[in-house]
């Protein structure tokens, strides 16, 4: 399966867990201008794959805000390397989303029936479950990929031997075995059980 075929089935797991949560999802309180979960949840999963799209939705933005973005990406990254908490790169200052249609399943499968404070969102453990399966088909999917924090995934995306690597459908874990351990990212195969 080449990219173009992976990031279509990618959509089609969206479209799925969408489909399957929707009882769970109607009685959310989300809506927007909430944004709790993109200034205070703090950790921020994502896929190579999901990374991948993301660049690409950066590329499209006018050269001045594509600079701003990746400002804020290396904040994200610095802060988080720091252990200290820190606003989603990508939320705007009206607290709406810069990359709405291409998030990451982390953002989509998060709801809450209750408004979030400092407890985090209330999910139902069902949907929880479900989610977890999501993340593991998108993984399997992703399989000469890795996860983990958003801004780690796309600073790994930017190392130019890893994106050549990768985009052409290679998988060198020990390549990146320094970046991914310091950086707590996880072999997708590994974590679902992909393929070989
Ligand atoms: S998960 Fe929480 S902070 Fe995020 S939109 Fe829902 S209620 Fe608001
Ligand atoms: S990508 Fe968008 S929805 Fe997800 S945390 Fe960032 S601003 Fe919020």
């Amino acid at each position: 399966m080449n990219l173009r075929q992976k990031r279509e089935k990618l959509l089609d797991t969206y479209r799925q867990h969408d489909e399957q949560g929707a009882y769970f999802r109607e009685k959310a309180v989300c809506g927007p201008g909430c944004a709790y979960c993109c200034t205070h949840y703090g950790h921020l999963d994502v896929t190579t794959l999901e990374g991948l799209i993301i660049l690409k939705k950066i590329k499209t933005f006018a050269k001045a805000e594509q600079n701003r973005i990746q400002k804020r990406i290396f904040k994200n990254k610095r802060d988080k390397e720091a252990k200290k908490p820190s606003v989603c790169p990508f939320l705007t200052p009206d607290k709406t989303c810069l990359i709405y249609e291409q998030r990451p399943f982390s953002c989509r499968q998060l709801y809450s029936l209750k408004i979030c404070g400092e407890h985090g969102p209330l999910v139902h453990p069902q949907a929880v479950a479900q989610a977890r399966e999501t993340v593991k088909r998108i993984q399997q999917l992703d399989h000469t990929g890795y996860s983990g924090h958003l801004s780690y995934v796309l600073a790994l995306l930017e190392q130019k031997p890893f994106y050549r690597l990768y985009t052409a459908g290679g998988f060198d874990p020990a390549g990146i075995a320094g970046f991914g351990k310091s950086h707590s990212l996880s072999i997708n195969r590994q974590s679902a059980g992909g393929k070989e």
